[in-house]
């Protein structure tokens, strides 16, 4: 696989620090079942909704046919007292994970013996900082429940994986690092698509069957789960662009309005922009009334610009990126096609090859 560094526009900044955006004025959880619910009744912080939690405390104040919004009452009054859990074993462990992320949980469940331990610190996309912020934020307690994880799974390889560009974070990681022999720290080059754990797990040479793999920001919320038995209402977005002011890393609670949040904590200079999510190669464009889940990581505002598609020139540079080898230009193996959309990022002719990869697909 040839590796791909992709170009960033010097004048976007990437934002170096985590701000918190605990106090929204109204939160929409999704639901399937509005018969269920009854106007100005009280919902507490946590309380199961419908296979979600609520992020905050409050009142129904709107039942639609797919969502509850709820006003904020600025309590946080919560399902379940905060606990903190000083003893964590495996019991305790997977008790409290199977509860508040199944996700996480089938991650563990899934592994029948755990040698090593990959934690990925990486983000592949442009302008987005959340994994290396996270880390940085929450140094101590990301090395002290990874201790612990090699201790309960007995694991013999720990690596904790960043970009060689982090000289910061490496000065600061190896300073407290040597307080724990069993993590390695393991510097990579600044490729795309290192964020995905087949292709990084390759490129580290270590057996997929036998390793536990989490980003970082994986790791942060399965220490707050455990340590205080209880869902993790908050997560992390970058949000950044060309028309704004400038860029943010947000802690935010779930299911609050982008429209809410952009008014609070950002100045957009030029209105005409188009929000993209999760991607600048392979995202989806959304409007100011998206709401927030936990699945977006990076929501870009950029200037709209005319992209002209002309004829394939047969360059052959989107056959050289492709991580799966796949046989582009004559429609072959598009099965194989993870839609990391390199492709489209380096032909010269704009051709969105992605989409028509992804008709191909609709028609068989
Ligand atoms: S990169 Fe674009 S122009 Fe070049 S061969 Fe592929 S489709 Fe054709
Ligand atoms: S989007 Fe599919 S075809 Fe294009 S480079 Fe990625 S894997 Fe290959």
């Amino acid at each position: 696989m040839t590796y791909v560094t992709l170009e960033k526009d010097p004048l976007i900044k990437v934002p170096n620090k985590i701000e918190y955006f605990y106090d929204p004025k109204y939160i929409y959880i999704p639901i399937n079942n509005p018969a269920n619910f009854r106007l100005g009744s009280l919902v507490l912080k946590d309380m199961p909704i419908c296979h979600n939690y609520s992020s905050i405390s409050g009142i129904i104040q709107k039942i639609d046919e797919h969502y509850l919004m709820i006003s904020n009452d600025y309590r946080e009054k919560c399902v379940r007292v905060k606990k903190i859990n000083n003893k964590i074993d495996l019991y305790s462990l997977n008790k409290a994970l199977s509860i508040y992320d199944h996700d996480l949980f089938l991650k563990f469940k899934s592994l029948k013996k755990i040698d090593n331990i990959v934690i990925n610190a990486i983000d592949d996309e442009l302008y987005v900082a959340n994994n290396i912020l996270n880390f940085k934020e929450n140094i101590d307690d990301v090395l002290e429940i990874l201790d612990k994880l090699i201790y309960l799974y007995k694991a013999k390889k720990t690596l904790i994986v960043i970009k060689n560009t982090e000289s910061d974070l490496i000065d600061e990681c190896l300073d407290l690092i040597g307080t724990y022999p069993s993590i390695k720290l393991t510097l990579l080059e600044n490729y795309y698509l290192l964020e995905r754990k087949d292709i990084i797990l390759n490129k580290l040479k270590i057996d997929e069957n036998k390793t536990l793999y989490l980003s970082m920001n994986e790791l942060v919320k399965l220490e707050k789960i455990v340590k205080y038995n209880m869902v993790d209402s908050t997560f992390l977005l970058t949000i950044c662009g060309d028309v704004l002011k400038e860029n943010k890393v947000i802690m935010t609670k779930r299911y609050v309005s982008l429209k809410e949040l952009v008014s609070k904590y950002l100045e957009i200079i030029d209105n005409n922009y188009v929000i993209i999510v999760n991607s600048l190669i392979n995202g989806y464009e959304t409007s100011l009334n998206l709401i927030l889940t936990d699945d977006i990581k990076v929501i870009y505002f950029m200037k709209k610009k005319k992209v002209r598609e002309s004829k394939c020139i047969r360059c052959g540079k989107c056959l050289e990126v492709c991580p799966k080898h796949i046989d582009i230009l004559n429609g072959n193996d598009y099965e194989e096609c993870i839609s990391c959309g390199l492709c489209n990022y380096v032909c010269p002719s704009f051709i969105n090859i992605l989409s028509r990869i992804k008709k191909d697909g609709e028609k068989k």
